[in-house]
C-alpha cells in the first residue's frame, strides 16, 4: 500500500463536473477580476464563518499584511506572533512595516500560550496575531480577554482552520479580523493562490477593498498606497463549488483523526494532539511528536508512507530573520517542537484503511 502525505487531484475528481461548469461559465462571461463570482464567494464565505464581511485577496500572506496595513500599523509597532508555525505570519507583520514579537506556544496544543502574553507585552504592542495551528483554534477566549485589558487588536491567522470552532464560534470571527489562505492544500483550497480577509468591522473591510486594488476606490484615484492583491473570478467560482463541500470534507478529517488517536494512544514515546474541551478542530494536519522522528520518518518512507514536517525551522532561526539576531535557545519550546513534530497523512480523500495501515507501521516501528 502507498499512502502519500498529500494528494490534490482527488478533490478535483470528486467535483469535476461542477468545476468544469464553473470554468466554462467564467471564461464565457468575459469578466475575470472583481466581478460577480468574487462577490458571491465573499458573501458565502463570510456566512460560513459568521463574519459580516469577507474580502477576497490574492493569497493568505497578503490577507494578513492588508489587515495590518488597514489598521494603520507603523514602523516601531509590535505585533505578537507565535514562535512556532509557518513563517508567513511573521512576514505579514514585517511587510506591513511593523515588528513581529514572538510568544512561545503551549506545548500541549502547539498554539500561542495566553499565559505568556504578559512577558512579551511592551508599550509598543498594538496587536496579537495567533495562528490556529494545524486546524485547531488558539485559546481565543483568553487571548481576547488579555487584549481587551491592554487595548490591543486581536487578529487571526486562519489559514489552516476553515470551519474550526472555538466555544462553538468559527475561526475567522473570533477577533477584529482574520487572514485566510486558500492555497491548494488547505482545507478549503483553490486551484492557484488565493486568500481572503474576514471581519465584522465594515470600515476595515472597506479599507481592505481599496488597499487590495492599488489603493483606489474610483479608477485612477489613488488615495492610499495599495497593493495589487485580487482574487480572480475563476478561483472564486472554484472556491464556491468547494465551499459547499467543506463541512463534509472536514467531517471526514475529524473521523480520520479519531481513528489515529484511538490506534496510536500509548504507542512508543508518541505525543498525540490534545484537544481542549472548547475546541472543535478541522485537522488541517495530523501532527504527532516523537524524539525518534527522523528514524520513524525513514521507516515509514521505506514502507510507502509519506510524511512531512510542519515546520522544521522556527521563524527566528530561518535565514530570513537572521538579521534580527535570532539564535538557538531563544525560543526553546518552538525549537523542541520543530525537532520532534511529524505530520501523518490526513485529508478528505484518505481512506480509513490507509490510516489503519499507517498506524500498523508506526506500531511495528516502536515494537522493534
Ligand atoms: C498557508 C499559510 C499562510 C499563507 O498562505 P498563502 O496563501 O500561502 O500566502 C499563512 N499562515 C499559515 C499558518 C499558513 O499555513
Amino acid at each position: 500500500m502507498k499512502v502519500p502525505v498529500l494528494e490534490l487531484r482527488p478533490a478535483y475528481d470528486e467535483l469535476a463536473p461542477e468545476l468544469d461548469a464553473a470554468y466554462r461559465r467564467v471564461m464565457a462571461s468575459g469578466r475575470y477580476l472583481l466581478g460577480p463570482e468574487l462577490e458571491a464567494f465573499e458573501a458565502a464565505y463570510a456566512r460560513s464563518c459568521g463574519a459580516a464581511h469577507c474580502v477576497g485577496v490574492a493569497n493568505g500572506l497578503e490577507a494578513l499584511q492588508l489587515v495590518l496595513m488597514a489598521l494603520g500599523v507603523r514602523p516601531g509597532d509590535e505585533v505578537i506572533v507565535p514562535s512556532n508555525g509557518y513563517i508567513a505570519t511573521w512576514l505579514a507583520v514585517t511587510h506591513a512595516g511593523a515588528t513581529p514579537v514572538a510568544c512561545e506556544p503551549d506545548e500541549a496544543t502547539h498554539n500561542l500560550d495566553p499565559r505568556r502574553l504578559g512577558s512579551v507585552l511592551t508599550p509598543r504592542t498594538v496587536a496579537i496575531l495567533p495562528i490556529h495551528l494545524y486546524g485547531q483554534t488558539a485559546d481565543m477566549a483568553a487571548i481576547v480577554d488579555f487584549a481587551a485589558r491592554h487595548g490591543l487588536f486581536v487578529l487571526e491567522d486562519a489559514a489552516q482552520s476553515h470551519g474550526a470552532l472555538c466555544h462553538g464560534r468559527a475561526a475567522g470571527s473570533l477577533g477584529h479580523a482574520a487572514g485566510v489562505s486558500f492555497y491548494p492544500s488547505k482545507n478549503l483550497g483553490a486551484f492557484a493562490d488565493a486568500g481572503a480577509v474576514t471581519t465584522s468591522d465594515a470600515g476595515l473591510a472597506d479599507r481592505i477593498r481599496v488597499l487590495r486594488n492599488y489603493g483606489s476606490k474610483e479608477r485612477y484615484d489613488h488615495q492610499v498606497q495599495g497593493l495589487n492583491s485580487r482574487l480572480s473570478e475563476l478561483q472564486a467560482a472554484f472556491l464556491r463549488v468547494r465551499l459547499a463541500r467543506l463541512p463534509g470534507w472536514n467531517e471526514r478529517r475529524v473521523r480520520l483523526a479519531a481513528r489515529y488517536i484511538q490506534a496510536l494512544e500509548g504507542v512508543g514515546d508518541l505525543v498525540l494532539p490534545r484537544v481542549p474541551d472548547w475546541a472543535e478542530p478541522v485537522w488541517h494536519l495530523f501532527v504527532v511528536r516523537t524524539r525518534k522522528r527522523e528514524a520513524l520518518r525513514s521507516y515509514l518512507a521505506d514502507r510507502g508512507v509519506g510524511t512531512q514536517v510542519h515546520y522544521p525551522v522556527p521563524p527566528h532561526l530561518s535565514g530570513a530573520y537572521q538579521a534580527c539576531g535570532g539564535k538557538r535557545g531563544d525560543f526553546p519550546i518552538a525549537e523542541r517542537l520543530s525537532d520532534e513534530v511529524l505530520t501523518l497523512p490526513i485529508g478528505p480523500h484518505v481512506e480509513p484503511a490507509a490510516v489503519d495501515f499507517v498506524c500498523a507501521q508506526i506500531r511495528s516501528f516502536f515494537a522493534a
